[in-house]
């Protein structure tokens, strides 16, 4: 049994709760002056100031020299902040397209050049199990830095069972082997393969009949990429319902290019999140907050494609949870950066700080079904810490795209130091 104080801080400051945290209340923090956290193996065991955490402490054991303590004085305590959507496993980079994207290169044109989803499905299926796991290995630590505890990771860079097999197998490993905890989603839904060219039908009942089996018990979520023209609602539909039979919670990439209503196919069928949201109609939203979907937005995949960034604000006034996750993927936006999706959600989605900071920890938990084990400093939750070096939480978009973490506490282990 060890027990790792943290005391003196600046200021400690969370959300409250087990579930998403919807509207107004996104904006409500507890925010401790002279904070502290006492933890004992990987849970939290106390929060409040620095003196009533060691009354706390004393009742509990006489010998403080035996304790790890951190003096975070003049510091700032956060949980761990949770990325809700990332493609971090896959095969080979794709820097070629994004230049020339940058240079307007249209989809046909880069698909026509060898680019597109289709080149990281080629280089996944020939990268070893040992390089996608070094590759995600080196991710993982970058995220780490950041203070990103734990990470929504998905497949669907596979044209075959084999390939999802293989990264989900890779993910498995690292969430062993890495300190950052690695929730799994199968997405087999993510690009219709070259040998299904116009039988779209036809690869969903393949998804159904083997890959839905495979991944069963070893992921926690099947997401589809539900855009006109790869996989349409019916589609969608038909493939998470059989998830679901097979115990998959759902997730869904929504409205990002096109308004088709996956939003409201999210809502109906009760998913867990559905994400991007950019083309999302008024009623679809409305529906997505009565029916307790998260709404996970992604800015970075909007600032990296140059389009208008989703309407966390509208939907915040409207009383939906939104969460902000980093998309980490190696077409669309290359980036772990917390600190660049930040400074995007206060300064161009106009979401406040306050709740810029629920939106990254309970709400992006809730994202991912964990919500009840982190995303919050809570006497009984996972002991994921950040300290960051500075004396108030609001430097987060302040002092923007800055990485102010300077400390983190996985599990009860401190595993970044100064
Ligand atoms: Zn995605």
């Amino acid at each position: 049994m060890g027990f790792l104080m943290i005391k003196n801080a600046a200021e400690l400051v969370t959300p409250i709760g087990r579930s998403a945290r919807g509207g107004r209340a996104m904006g409500e923090l507890r925010i401790v002056q002279d904070g502290a956290v006492l933890c004992r193996d990987d849970k939290i065991l106390a929060v409040g100031t620095t003196a009533e955490v060691k009354n706390t402490l004393a009742e509990l054991t006489t010998d403080f020299s035996s304790i790890e303590q951190i003096d975070a004085e003049g510091k700032t305590v956060l949980p761990g902040y949770i990325d809700p959507h990332t493609h971090f496993i896959f095969g080979g980079y794709r820097q070629d397209e994004f230049q020339m994207r940058l240079q307007g290169a249209t989809y046909m044109e880069i698909m026509e050049a060898g680019g597109g989803i289709a080149a990281t499905n080629r280089a996944t299926h020939e990268a070893t199990e040992e390089q996608l796991y070094e590759a995600g290995l080196l991710r993982l630590n970058r995220m780490l830095d950041l203070g990103i505890t734990t990470v929504e990771g998905k497949t669907g860079y596979g044209d075959d069972t084999e390939t999802e097999d293989k990264m989900l197998t890779v993910m498995e490993r690292l969430d062993r082997d890495h300190p950052v905890d690695i929730v799994r989603t199968y997405m087999g839904a993510h690009s219709v393969p070259p040998a299904f060219k116009g039988r779209t039908g036809d690869y969903v009942d393949y998804l159904i009949a083997e890959g839905l089996p495979m991944a069963r018990g070893r992921a926690d979520f099947c997401d589809v990429f539900t855009e006109k023209g790869v996989f349409e609602l019916e589609e969608s539909e038909k493939l998470l319902l059989a998830a679901r039979e097979h115990g998959f919670k759902l997730k869904m990439h929504a409205d990002e290019i096109a308004p088709l209503g996956g939003a409201g196919l999210a809502a109906n069928l009760r998913a867990t999140s559905a994400d991007h949201l950019l083309k999302a109609s008024d009623e679809d939203l409305l529906a997505m907050r009565d029916a307790g979907v998260v709404a996970t937005l992604l800015p970075c995949t909007a600032f990296s494609l140059r389009e208008p960034y989703a309407r966390g604000r509208f939907m915040i006034d409207s009383g939906l949870a939104v969460a902000l996750g980093t998309d980490l993927n190696p077409g669309s936006c290359y980036t772990q950066s917390i600190p660049l999706m930040t400074a995007l959600a206060t300064i161009y989605m106009r979401m406040t700080i306050e709740e810029t900071i629920t939106a990254l920890t309970l709400n992006a938990a809730a994202a991912i079904a964990r919500a009840d084990t982190v995303g919050s400093l809570e006497p009984g939750k996972k002991a994921d810490i950040i300290i960051l070096d500075c004396p108030d939480y609001r430097h987060l978009s302040y002092h923007f795209a800055m990485n102010l973490v300077e400390t983190v506490i996985k599990s009860g282990k401190i595993v970044r130091k100064p």
